[in-house]
């Protein structure tokens, strides 16, 4: 069977999946995603994702398009439909279809898309070499903690590391202050062991990931600290690595060019990403 999509509320090939030229999602950028991975044919973190998916839609005030139930038999028929077992489910919501007019539509009905995406696993190299990362100037507004599809900014930092051959940007803020990846929550190692990670205010996506990751350091009892950084103090990090639904965990070795610590990937870093990757393994599948 080919690869198919969700469409507002019939299952079609995914080549021949269209939305109208007048969705707001398309014309103005109106609209929130949600990327839930799979692994072992699981949703990971399925309720956390859909919660924040909510908290999106209420902050700008999107009708949900249906039930919470009604969204996770769609996922799952979708993944059958395609048989996915490692990868992502892709959910977009927009608040519809009207003619081109800033202001809110009056009765639009909110749109949803949603695709499933197999991801092959990390390469024993890129997990051996660690990634690159570099800075660029966080550009975005102020209210980075809604997952909207308006990811101009995102986009222009990512494709500014690609150009510089590395694999992600982490954005600074106007006080020198990392506030995340273009796609993935940023983090470092101190000298003394600490994991920090910025604190989940207006300014970052508050990652699933970085959720889950922070209740197995504290279960685990590592020191942790979330709280701003410097692009200076990340440079002179012991460690470093990023978070986020499809990188899991990640080692970086290298920032704007500078080896991070001995340049290899971390010991504490290496762990978290197996307590990590065990925490997966374990999840039990739910209907
Ligand atoms: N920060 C940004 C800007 C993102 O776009 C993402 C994921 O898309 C993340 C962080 C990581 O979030 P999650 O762990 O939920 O994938």
């Amino acid at each position: 069977m080919p690869r198919q999509a969700y469409v507002n509320g019939r299952y079609l090939p995914h080549r021949d999946a269209a939305v109208h030229i007048e969705d707001r999602g398309y014309q103005f950028a109106d609209g929130v995603y949600e990327v839930v991975p799979v692994f072992n044919g699981i949703l990971v973190d399925e309720d956390l994702h859909l919660d924040r998916l909510d908290r999106s839609l209420r902050e700008l005030r999107i009708v949900e398009p249906m039930s919470r139930p009604a969204l996770k038999l769609v996922s799952r028929e979708l993944m059958r439909r395609n048989g996915l077992t490692n990868g992502f489910v892709y959910m977009q919501i927009t608040r519809g279809v009207a003619p081109r007019d800033h202001k809110f539509p009056k009765g639009a009905k909110p749109a949803l898309v949603m695709t499933t995406r197999q991801v092959k696993p990390h390469s024993q190299q890129l997990l051996d070499e660690g990634l690159k990362v570099i800075t660029v100037p966080d550009q975005r507004w102020d209210r980075c903690d809604i997952k909207s599809v308006s990811l101009l900014p995102n986009i222009l930092g990512k494709q500014a590391a690609v150009e510089a051959g590395a694999y992600e940007a982490w954005q600074v803020d106007a006080d020198g202050m990392v506030t995340e990846g273009t796609s993935t929550n940023a983090w470092i190692v101190t000298p003394d062991n600490r994991v920090v990670t910025r604190d989940a205010t207006h300014s970052i996506l508050n990652g699933i990931t970085r959720i889950t990751l922070l209740e197995l350091i504290r279960k685990e009892g590592y020191e942790l600290e979330e709280r701003c950084f410097s692009v200076d103090e990340a440079k002179n990090a012991k460690e470093a690595f990023l978070t986020s639904s499809t990188s899991f965990v990640l080692p970086i070795t290298q920032l704007d060019g500078k080896p991070i610590g001995n340049g290899h990937p971390g010991i504490l870093t290496g762990k978290l990403r197996q307590h990590y990757m065990d925490y997966m393994q374990n999840l039990k599948k739910s209907a």
